[in-house]
């Protein structure tokens, strides 16, 4: 299958943000992935970008154009968690995970609406989380900017759903990537009991659906909080 619409996908290098880059390369698109650090999956144009760096990020998205041609699909992917209880918690903690969280989906996505705006088309999907509707102690950073997404997608939908272009949320549960095999194990098994699923999730089943998104198919969803969390957040 080939396909020519172009995909940025920030921390495309590992974890959840590799897998997707991998699956839309399998699906035929043009793919790039912004890296701080290493190089995205076989098949993908890497570009060097801090998502808290403005001006890098206009740096890195025009040498996407350059190469790739226009980006109408991003996929704000790349996040970082501080974890500590609200007392311990430093304002550069907060400030921190919001502006790469939250602050860094505003400025990709700004960065290439222009193009989505021009190609009638696009599509936005951020990487929130369960606990951004779920909640979570000693996570009251990431949380807020999970929660934050949501509020930005729908903004966006209602802003530029005229325009062909449809902004959503994916929000995963427990998934095994670097961000998830830092906690400990007596953490680990407790999180696994509130799974309905009885496991954690693959970074591949989050790029499943991130990829559905994408698609044609999904073209009338909008504003949208899909869940890839075995059951773990229902009905927050
Ligand atoms: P990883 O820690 O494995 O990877 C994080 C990615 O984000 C890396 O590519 C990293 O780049 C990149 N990144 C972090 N900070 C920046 C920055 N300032 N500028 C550019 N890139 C940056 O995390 P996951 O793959 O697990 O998580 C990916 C997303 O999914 C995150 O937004 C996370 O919050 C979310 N998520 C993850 C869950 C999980 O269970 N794993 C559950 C719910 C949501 P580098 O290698 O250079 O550090």
């Amino acid at each position: 299958m080939s396909n020519d619409r172009v995909v940025l996908v920030t921390g495309g290098n590992r974890g959840i943000g590799r897998a997707i880059a991998e699956r839309f390369v399998a699906d035929g698109y043009r793919v790039a992935v912004t890296a701080r650090s290493g190089e995205g999956p076989e098949g993908t144009l890497t570009v060097r970008a801090d998502v808290t760096d403005a001006a890098a990020l206009d740096a890195a998205m025009t040498e996407v154009e350059q190469e790739l041609g226009p980006v109408t699909i991003v996929v704000a992917n790349a996040g970082i968690t501080r974890d500590t209880l609200l007392l311990r918690m430093s304002d550069d903690d907060f400030d921190s995970v919001i502006a790469t969280n939250l602050g860094g989906a505003f400025r990709v996505v700004k960065r290439a609406s222009k193009g989505m705006i021009r190609a009638r088309f696009g599509r936005i999907i951020l990487i929130s989380s369960v606990v951004g509707l779920y909640g979570s102690a000693g996570q009251v950073n990431y949380a807020a900017s999970k929660s934050g997404l949501v509020g930005f997608a729908r903004s966006l939908t209602r802003e530029l759903g005229g325009r062909g272009i449809t902004a959503n949320v994916v929000a995963p549960g427990f998934i095994e990537t670097d961000m998830t095999a830092e906690l400990p194990a007596d953490t680990q098994a407790e999180y696994k009991k509130n799974i309905p699923a009885g496991r954690f999730g693959d970074a591949a089943e989050v790029a499943g659906v991130v990829s559905w998104l994408a698609s044609d198919d999904a073209a009338y969803i909008s504003g949208a909080v899909i869940p890839v969390d075995g059951g773990l957040g229902m009905g927050h």
